[in-house]
């Protein structure tokens, strides 16, 4: 008969009860001990909510991060975290989060965070240099193994694998990760004893870089750290997921384990071959029901795929969600404002288990009468691009290409906007001030009427616009103070995408975010922002930007239908924002900034898969962007600096201007964007907004001498390097000042450099 099993269980509650706890001991409301019990006592409702399973897994919840928690596992505690405290919650937090004043002696800046494979959950990245030395810290994990059999819980133990731990790390000397293998294996050696000391049967290794296009080192490790690890006593899962496993597939079938996990949601044929394939004793562990996705699944189809595995394997058949339910929200009977249409088709994480249930009847009943789905798609099939994509087969080019090259467009547009050298201007939000975040609530509510909240905006939207004017800021935004988040906003307002109260998924650590949910054809059926920029216009002589977020970043953060391609879906958004792109232009808008902050969170695992991407990627914003007239000038907004594997990609977005994240990484920025590296306008931030702390006029007269010296000025702009909404008004206007002032300084000596030459 076969298994079923998970993968890991969401840590954040139904109602995000791990964030308040986080918060309020960070706060110094609540103490150590508190907090630590009452995490417990959500981990426990987490375990309960895994009940009807054959075996739960431990080891997956986490006060911040799993990789964090990894690194302390194995002994990788930089000393920084150690500083101050011995107490290892403390220095754990101090990992995560840095202390207060950073640059104080005694002081640790935070370790680096960034994505989890192609997954908006962000990890705390492993830092290792040539003085890392590994122990075993398995007391955590061992305590936990032992509190959920007390419940009465079967127990599988869950453990990032060594390898892909690697794979994640950083080092911060010139030796490479994979090279820290040798040291590392020993301390997983010595966890399995532990485990195997409690009597645990199986545990399971995550190593998700399998479905990474992996380079032939790093297959190698692969085949050494397993041999290495390879025992009788205690069986290991070796679980995989986000992908299949391509061109890795040969290696890891061979592994010496005790049986694999795949991800079958993008493709049944490997589990098919490696079912054929299987030693006598090897375990298949399939993962049926999409761990990425909040949509039922279609249980028929997967029954009939199963039946024979099932008939073929028996026991040794497992199966899973495909991976972590981490990824999606905890209880879809949490939403009590759903259309029930929109809520019939959901399954969040509780629901997918029970899903998992049904599936085990039905095979063990031989009973095929399980509920299917209605969409046309078929389960594990990607759904084809349907056959009129624009974005993907160049028909059409005329609605996604400006007809006027960057040069004359720039020349209209600078001579229209009479802007002086260097234009200051900013991201798009000013602060969300909690009188903002309470007169959303209650409109939302019903507490306080449409009208009122209308005015309520309007004098915000005024009060930034005399802010920027008093700055003497030269291109102007409405603040964005109608905005809870610049996905949701629009989410709420298009045809076709639906959001949820309580859909909430982690981000990071104790941040979350609600990813609407597109569920049909998307549409703009109303104006989404028009009124307020108008407003905003109607204020002060100064340009004021439109403010949009474009189609890819839209489709990056939600949870998209599963019987549409991707590419299908951002062409529709594409339409829609174009829509409004082109109201906003016939308004009088002179500039429009379309924000594309996740494009390259969609970047494909696999090398073979980016190029694509960026193609549909790059033409459904070129589609909003290339139907306006030539001296209307087109921003865009991208929050990090990465920017090495998609600046071919950047520059055929042919916006007019790009602000980018630039701050923390001038040197790369300038590496690959300065001179002929791009053609069109830019504008790399001059401070890191993130931080509280103003930036000096020093720092910023240096840093502005520092990009005239490097860019074209005449195509170079002068902005923060992302938008102002977490920060207090007088962080925002103190920073701004010595930023324009700065600016101003630049231009002084500029054209005291011209007289000079004259
Ligand atoms: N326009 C948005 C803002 O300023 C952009 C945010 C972002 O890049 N994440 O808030
Ligand atoms: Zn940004």
């Amino acid at each position: 008969m076969a298994k079923i099993h998970n993968l890991g269980f969401p840590r954040i509650g139904k109602k995000r009860e791990l964030k308040y706890l986080l918060e309020d001991f960070w706060n110094d409301q609540i103490s150590q001990s508190a907090l630590t019990e009452k995490t417990s006592a959500l981990w426990h409702e987490n375990l309960a909510a895994q009940a009807n399973l054959d075996c739960v897994p431990v080891g997956d919840f986490s006060l911040y991060d799993h990789v964090l928690d990894t690194s302390f596992m194995v002994g990788n505690v930089p000393s920084r975290f150690k500083r101050n405290t011995n107490d290892s919650l403390l220095q754990y937090f101090t990992a995560a989060r840095g202390t207060a004043q950073q640059g104080d002696c005694g002081c640790a800046h935070a370790a680096e965070m960034t994505k989890w494979f192609d997954t908006n959950y962000h990890y705390i990245v492993p830092e290792i240099d040539a003085s890392t030395s590994f122990s075993l810290n398995a007391a955590p994990l061992l305590k936990a193994v032992k509190a959920a059999r007390c419940q009465g819980h079967d127990v599988k133990p869950v453990i990032l694998g060594p390898v892909t731990y690697l794979w994640l790390s950083r080092t911060v000397d010139n030796t490479e990760p994979l090279d820290y293998l040798r040291d590392l294996l020993p301390v997983y050696k010595a966890l399995l004893d532990a485990l195997s000391g409690l009597g645990v049967e199986w545990v399971q290794i995550d190593e998700p870089a399998l479905t990474n296009t992996l380079p032939v080192a790093w297959q190698l490790g692969y085949q050494f750290a397993y041999e290495y690890l390879k025992r009788e006593d205690i069986n290991t899962l070796l679980t995989t997921y986000f992908g299949s496993l391509k061109d890795n597939f040969d290696m890891v079938a061979g592994l010496p384990v005790a049986g694999f996990h795949l991800d079958v949601t993008r493709g049944t044929d490997e589990a098919d071959q490696l079912a054929n394939q299987l030693r006598a004793s090897q375990v298949l562990s399939v993962g049926v029901i999409d761990g990425r996705n909040v949509w039922k699944a279609p249980l028929d189809q997967i029954f009939q795929w199963l039946s024979p595995l099932n008939e073929k394997l028996g026991n040794r058949l497992w199966l899973a969600p495909s991976c972590s339910l981490l990824h999606v929200p905890v209880d879809v009977q949490s939403e009590t404002r759903l259309p029930a249409v929109i809520k019939d088709k959901l399954a969040f994480a509780t629901q997918k288990l029970d899903e998992l249930v049904l599936l085990k009847k039905a095979l063990t009943n031989q009973d095929a009468s399980l509920p299917g789905n209605d969409r046309a798609v078929r389960f594990a099939r990607q759904p084809a691009v349907s056959a009129n994509n624009i974005l993907l087969n160049g028909q059409d080019a005329t609605l996604l290409t400006r007809a006027t090259s960057f040069t004359r467009r720039y020349e209209l547009q600078q001579a229209a906007l009479n802007l002086p050298v260097l234009p200051t201007t900013t991201i798009g939000s000013f602060p969300q001030t909690a009188e903002i975040r309470q007169a959303r609530l209650r409109y939302k509510r019903g507490q306080l009427p449409a009208p009122d909240y209308e005015a309520f905006i309007k004098k915000q939207i005024a009060h930034c616009i005399k802010t920027q004017e008093a700055l003497g800021l030269d291109v102007l935004v409405h603040g964005e103070a109608e905005r809870n988040d610049m996905v949701e906003y629009f989410g709420e307002k298009l045809t076709g995408v639906a959001v949820t109260s309580f859909g909430w998924v982690q981000s990071y650590g104790s941040r979350c975010v609600k990813p609407p949910l597109i569920h049909d054809d998307v549409k703009r059926h109303a104006p989404l922002t028009t009124s307020w920029i108008a407003h905003a216009q109607s204020l002060t002589d100064k340009p004021v930007k439109g403010m949009l977020t474009g189609p890819v970043t839209i489709l990056n953060w939600s949870f998209v239908r599963d019987d549409l391609a991707r590419a299908d879906v951002a062409q529709q958004i594409g339409f829609a924002i174009r829509e409004e792109v082109q109201e906003l232009e016939a308004q009088g808008t002179k500039i429009i900034q379309v924000d594309e902050a996740a494009l390259r969170e969609g970047l494909p695992l696999r090398q073979e898969e980016t190029e694509t991407y960026l193609t549909w990627a790059v033409n459904a914003f070129k589609l909003c962007t290339s139907g306006v007239k030539p001296a209307t000038q087109i921003h865009t907004h991208m929050c990090y600096s990465e920017f090495s594997d998609i600046r071919d990609a950047i520059i055929n977005m042919d916006a007019d201007v790009i602000t980018i994240e630039a701050a923390r990484s001038q040197h790369t920025i300038l590496a690959l964007f300065s001179g002929q590296g791009y053609p069109n306008a830019i504008g790399p931030g001059v401070y890191d907004i993130h931080s509280p702390v103003c930036p000096t006029q020093q720092a910023l007269r240096e840093l502005t001498e520092y990009l005239t010296d490097n860019f074209d000025i005449s195509r170079l702009w002068i902005n923060p390097d992302c938008g102002l909404k977490t920060r207090t008004w007088p962080q925002v206007t103190a920073a701004l000042q010595a930023m324009v002032d700065a600016t101003k300084h630049a231009r002084e000596r500029l054209s005291g450099r011209q007289k000079n030459s004259a």
